[in-house]
């Protein structure tokens, strides 16, 4: 099957290719895709939703976008859907953040959500979630991954995700398990 991954995140599309190595995935600005989508949903699985059905519509192709973030439960659940937007800033400002305000907090716990859409130019849409959960560390701990990764101890793996190889993530991971979910429904 070949799609177009909406998304302009390296990791993501990296990861969607070890996930899916039998499709053919294609990145937006591949398929000649570049317009900013704004993410105006309210949850994981708008925003998901809304990414795939723009770039369905600018390419002509099948989406497949997802829309991920990090849980903290002490925090309310933040940040959640502004998980890429904490700080303001870059990925290490955003880990940043997020130790300091867990700072006195001792309940650690956290989970990654990913929702995930693929939308076809026919108009189909079918979508999935996926979670994994773990805590926040006190420090960052490795060096592999992206966004709040080395922060991050998963209980399946009994360590960082940063500590983790890209199939060890993988075979646990939200958007993992979103798309082992999405790929059981199609
Ligand atoms: P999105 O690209 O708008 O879905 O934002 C997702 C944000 O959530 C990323 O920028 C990361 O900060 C965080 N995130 C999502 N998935 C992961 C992951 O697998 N590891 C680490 N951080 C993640």
């Amino acid at each position: 099957m070949k799609v177009v991954a909406a998304t302009g995140n390296a990791h993501k599309l990296k990861e969607f290719r070890e996930i899916f190595p039998d499709w053919e995935i294609v990145s937006e600005r591949e398929a000649g895709f570049s317009a900013e989508v704004e993410e105006t949903g309210e949850t994981f699985l708008e925003n998901a939703l809304i990414k795939a059905r723009a770039v369905c519509k600018g390419t002509g192709e099948a989406a497949l976008a997802d829309d991920s973030g990090i849980e903290v439960d002490a925090l309310g659940g933040a940040p959640g859907v502004y998980s890429a937007r904490y700080s303001g800033g870059d990925d290490a400002d955003n880990r940043a953040l997020l130790l300091k305000n867990m700072h006195s907090v001792t309940d650690r716990r956290a989970h990654f959500t990913s929702a995930i859409a693929l939308v076809f130019p026919d108009g189909r849409e079918v979508t999935a979630e996926g979670r994994t959960f773990g805590e926040i560390l006190p420090e960052e701990r490795g060096s592999g991954g992206f966004g709040y990764d080395c922060l991050f101890y998963s209980y399946d793996l009994k360590k960082s995700f940063g500590e983790a190889t890209d199939a060890e993530k993988n075979s646990v991971s939200h958007r993992g398990r979103a798309l082992a979910a999405l790929e059981a429904k199609l």
